[in-house]
Parts: C-alpha cells; sequence; structure tokens
C-alpha cells in the first residue's frame, strides 16, 4: 500500500534517506516490546516516530510515582493507571499512522507460545530481570526471532543484537546465571533512556541491513565517556543453541 499524503509529511525528514521503498518496508514490520519501563518506553518512542507499522507492548504493571525519574511515557497523572493502556493512548497520539496492540500479562513459561510467534519481526527487550529474558531467549531461538537485549543498573549499561543461529545468545552471553539485582535497581534516567533508543537504533540496521551489535555487546560504564565494544562468541556447550 501506498504512503497517504499524511505519512509523506509525517516521514518527510527520514524519506531522503529510507526512500518510500524503505519507509513501506518499515510500515510491514511488527516489533514486540515486552516490559514499558525505561528502556521499553523510550524504545517505543522511537519506533512509533519511525513508523515501525505494528508495535504489540507486553507488561501487567502499574505506573507508580518511583518510574517517573526515567519511564518517558508516563505523567505525575497515569500514577495508578496500566503502564500498556497509557503506552498505548500517548503512542497513537505521537503517530496515528501505526498500530498498537497490548497484552496485560507477565510473560512467563506457559503463555509465551500464544505471544512470541513467527508474525514477530523482532523482539525488543525492556525487562527488568534476567529469569523473563531467559524464557523469551529460549523461544526467540525456537522461532527464529531477532531478540534486541539492553539492560542497566546504577551506571552500567549494555546492548547487543542477537540473531538465533548467527549471533551468541542470551544463554551463551550469561551462561544462564542469574546475577542477584539490588531491588529495587538504583538507575539515573538518562541511562535506560539512551539503550530504549539505541535498541530502535538496532532494528533500524538490521532491518537495512547496516552494521549492527551482532556478535559484540557494547557496555557504558560509569569510569568512562566512551562505551567498550567487546567481541562476543557462542558457547559450543550452550543448552538453548543445542536444542535449538
Ligand atoms: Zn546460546
Amino acid at each position: 500500500m501506498n504512503l497517504s499524503d499524511k505519512e509523506k509529511r509525517y516521514y518527510s525528514r527520514q524519506l531522503p534517506i529510507l526512500k518510500e521503498k524503505g519507509q513501506k518496508k518499515l510500515k510491514n514490520k511488527t516489533v514486540l516490546i515486552g516490559g514499558i519501563g525505561g528502556i521499553g518506553s523510550s524504545a517505543a518512542l522511537s519506533l512509533a516516530r519511525m513508523g515501525v507499522g505494528e508495535i504489540i507492548i507486553v507488561d501487567d504493571d502499574k505506573v507508580d510515582l518511583s518510574n517517573l525519574n526515567r519511564q518517558q511515557l508516563y505523567s505525575e497523572n497515569d500514577v495508578g493507571k496500566p503502564k500498556t493502556k497509557i503506552a498505548k493512548q500517548k503512542l497513537e497520539k505521537i503517530n496515528s499512522n501505526i498500530d498498537i496492540k497490548l497484552i496485560n500479562k507477565k510473560i512467563d513459561q506457559n503463555n509465551i507460545p500464544h505471544i512470541l510467534d513467527e508474525s514477530i519481526d523482532a523482539f525488543i527487550d525492556g525487562f527488568d530481570n534476567i529469569e523473563t529474558r531467559y524464557v523469551v531467549n529460549k523461544r526467540c531461538m525456537e522461532k527464529k526471532i531477532p531478540y534486541i537485549h539492553a539492560s542497566c543498573e546504577g551506571m552500567e549499561g549494555r546492548i547487543t543484537l542477537i540473531i538465533p543461529n548467527e549471533t551468541p545468545c542470551l544463554h551463551c552471553i550469561y551462561q544462564g546465571k542469574k546475577p542477584r539485582q539490588k531491588e529495587p535497581i538504583p538507575v539515573m534516567g538518562f541511562l535506560p533512556n539512551k539503550l530504549g533508543v539505541m535498541e530502535a537504533e538496532q532494528f533500524y540496521r538490521f532491518t537495512f541491513n547496516l552494521k549492527t551489535l551482532k556478535n559484540k555487546i557494547l557496555i557504558f560504564s560509569k569510569d568512562k565517556m566512551e562505551p567498550s565494544i567487546l567481541k562476543i562468541e557462542k558457547n559450543k556447550n550452550c543448552e538453548i543453541c543445542q536444542e535449538t
């Protein structure tokens, strides 16, 4: 389907880069964002403005005042309301050319087959815990869905692009470990926001075959302005990669 006049105007600053063909390609994409907190909000805003045609948001949380130092989709008058509902309202106001779908659930082993399937072009990680990430990682490997992973704590943040069969999976990277996290996780708001934007960029780069963080992990830390980019390799003994 061709772009409407409204879409051509909305995307006019990026059409010289994407051309109509590229913009239509984005319009035909579906991404699923797991967790619409700090990282997820920021990713959703960038993906929506970019014109990704369908964004599915999965979360079962309600907005809390303590979210507001970082979670860009929410305001003080949203406190107590479901995050997914507020996120949909805000994103639809920002770009009415795209579809926002909601799944009001916490992802677990039982419901993941109903949530994540081949119709999803990429999974965007907005979670705050490794257990749920492992559940999604396994499903993404089985169904060959690209998984864009980001996480942060304090002033440390990391991001990588996982492509099934091609790059290390999350289990390869963290070896199935469940590092102890401080609860609640201390974090400066700019860090998840930066990582969410970078997740959207990874999706864009992957979609248009540009350089990505495949087989690399980018790490921000407190003591350095420039991020470190480390090469990562598949773990030959990874139980998830062997199974799938
Ligand atoms: Zn693996």
